[in-house]
C-alpha cells in the first residue's frame, strides 16, 4: 500500500479538530480532517457552552445563539439539604453537541478544508497514521484531536491510576411544563458523593442530563441501573427527572480529569481533550478544545513548533485545571461539599470566582 503525504492531517472531528481546520483554513492551509462518526450523534457532554467557547465559536464565525443555543445566566446548586441559586459571571448556553460538533465541521468544509467523515483512524508511529482499509497518510504536521479516545501507538502520557477514575454518562429527556420552567436560563448542578450530574436544556427543547462519576461508586452500585437506584435515596430531587429518560445512557469511561499534555514531538500538535482535560463540573472542555484547536492552527501558521506551543498550552490550562481539581474533590464528599454549598449559599460571589477562575480564557 503506498503512503500519501498530507501537508496537514487532523484526526479527530470533535471541537478541537475542527477548531483547528477552520483556523488553518482562513490562514490558506487546507486541512485534511478524519472523523470516524458519518453524521451527527449524540456524545457524553453536558452541553454547557460557557461564555469563552462562545467567543472561540465567534472567532470561528459560528454563532451559538443562531444555531438555537438556549441562554443561560443562573447556576442553581441541588444538594439533600439545600438548593443555592447564584448568577453566572457571563451568559452561557445550553447546545447539543449534535448540533454544535455538525456545525463547525459544516464551516470547516465550507473554508475549504477536506472532511472525511466515517472514517476511522485505527493507529499511528510517528506522524504516520493509517485508517480504514489500510490507507496510510503520512502527516507532515498532524493535529491529533480523538478527544476522550486514544489512537494506537499515539496516546496519551497518563499516569496509571489516573484515568482509571472517572465514568461519563449521558441522556436526554423531553421536559415537561414545569420542568421547562424550573430549567429554563439555568445550569442546574447535583454533586452527590463519588460525582454529580448537571442538567440544562439545549436547542431543540430537550434536557441534557449529564453525569460523572467515580469508577468505584460505579462498581460498587453494579453498574448504571443500580447508581440511578442509589441516587433515588440520596439526591432525590436529581432522581426526579430520572423517570422522564426513555433512550439508552451513553458513556465513556476512563476520564483522566486533571490531566495535561506537557510535552510532544515535532510537527505534532495534541489538542483539546488530547492536550488537557478539565473536570467537567466546570463546563469548560469545549472551550479548551475550541482554544487549543485555535491556537494550535496559529502557532503552525507562525511557524512555532510544537513542543513549544505544547508547553505553553499546558502552562495556559494549569491554573483552571487545578482549581477544576479542586472543587471537583470537594463537591464528591459529603463534608467538604456542605462547607461549599454553605460558602457558595453565604457569599454568591464565590461561586462566580470559581466559575470564571475555571476558566481558559475570559
Ligand atoms: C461527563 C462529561 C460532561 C461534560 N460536560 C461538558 C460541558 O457541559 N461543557 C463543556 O465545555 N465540556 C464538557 N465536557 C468536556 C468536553 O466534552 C470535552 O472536553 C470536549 O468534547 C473535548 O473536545 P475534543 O474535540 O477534544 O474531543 P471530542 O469531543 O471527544 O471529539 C473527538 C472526535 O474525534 C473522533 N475520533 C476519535 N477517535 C477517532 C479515530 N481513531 N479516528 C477518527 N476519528 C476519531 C470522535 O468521533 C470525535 O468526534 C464534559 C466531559 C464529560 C466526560
Amino acid at each position: 500500500m503506498s503512503i500519501r503525504i498530507v501537508p496537514a492531517l487532523i484526526v479527530g472531528g470533535g471541537p478541537a479538530g475542527a477548531a483547528a481546520a477552520i483556523r488553518l483554513a482562513e490562514g490558506g492551509v487546507f486541512a485534511e480532517l478524519i472523523e470516524r462518526s458519518a453524521g451527527p450523534r449524540d456524545v457524553v457532554c453536558g452541553g454547557f457552552v460557557g461564555w469563552d467557547a462562545i467567543a472561540a465559536l465567534e472567532r470561528l464565525g459560528v454563532d451559538a445563539a443562531a444555531l438555537g443555543a438556549r441562554p443561560i445566566t443562573r447556576l442553581r446548586l441541588v444538594t439533600m439539604k439545600r438548593i443555592v441559586e447564584t448568577k453566572l459571571p457571563q451568559a452561557a448556553a445550553g447546545l447539543s453537541r449534535r448540533c454544535l460538533d455538525e456545525a463547525l465541521l459544516e464551516r470547516a468544509a465550507a473554508l475549504g478544508a477536506k472532511v472525511r467523515k466515517g472514517v476511522t483512524a485505527r493507529g499511528g508511529e510517528g506522524r504516520t497514521i493509517r485508517l480504514d482499509g489500510g490507507e496510510l497518510l503520512a502527516a507532515e504536521t498532524l493535529f491529533l484531536a480523538t478527544g476522550k479516545h486514544e489512537l494506537r501507538g499515539l496516546a496519551r502520557d497518563v499516569p496509571a491510576g489516573r484515568g482509571a477514575g472517572a465514568v461519563g454518562l449521558r441522556a436526554s429527556f423531553r421536559p415537561g411544563a414545569a420542568d421547562m420552567a424550573r430549567l429554563a436560563g439555568f445550569i442546574e448542578l447535583h454533586p452527590f458523593d463519588g460525582g454529580y450530574a448537571g442538567l440544562l436544556l439545549q436547542e431543540d427543547g430537550s434536557a441534557n442530563l449529564c453525569m460523572s462519576v467515580s469508577a468505584a461508586r460505579l462498581r460498587r452500585a453494579g453498574g448504571i441501573d443500580g447508581l440511578l437506584e442509589e441516587l433515588l435515596r440520596e439526591a432525590p430531587r436529581l432522581a426526579a427527572y430520572f423517570a422522564c429518560v426513555a433512550a439508552k445512557w451513553i458513556s465513556v469511561s476512563n476520564v483522566p480529569y486533571g490531566w495535561r499534555a506537557r510535552a510532544t514531538t515535532e510537527g505534532l500538535f495534541r489538542i483539546g481533550d488530547q492536550a488537557a482535560v478539565i473536570a467537567s463540573l466546570a463546563g469548560d472542555g469545549i472551550a479548551i478544545a475550541l482554544t487549543s484547536g485555535i491556537a494550535a492552527a496559529e502557532a503552525h501558521l507562525a511557524g512555532t513548533a510544537a513542543p513549544d506551543f505544547q508547553q505553553a498550552f499546558a502552562r495556559t490550562s494549569a491554573r483552571p485545571l487545578k482549581l477544576a481539581e479542586a472543587l471537583r474533590w470537594a463537591a464528591e464528599r459529603s463534608g467538604p461539599r456542605r462547607l461549599l454549598t454553605g460558602l457558595a449559599g453565604f457569599s454568591p460571589g464565590l461561586a462566580r470566582w470559581a466559575a470564571s477562575s475555571t476558566r481558559i480564557a475570559s
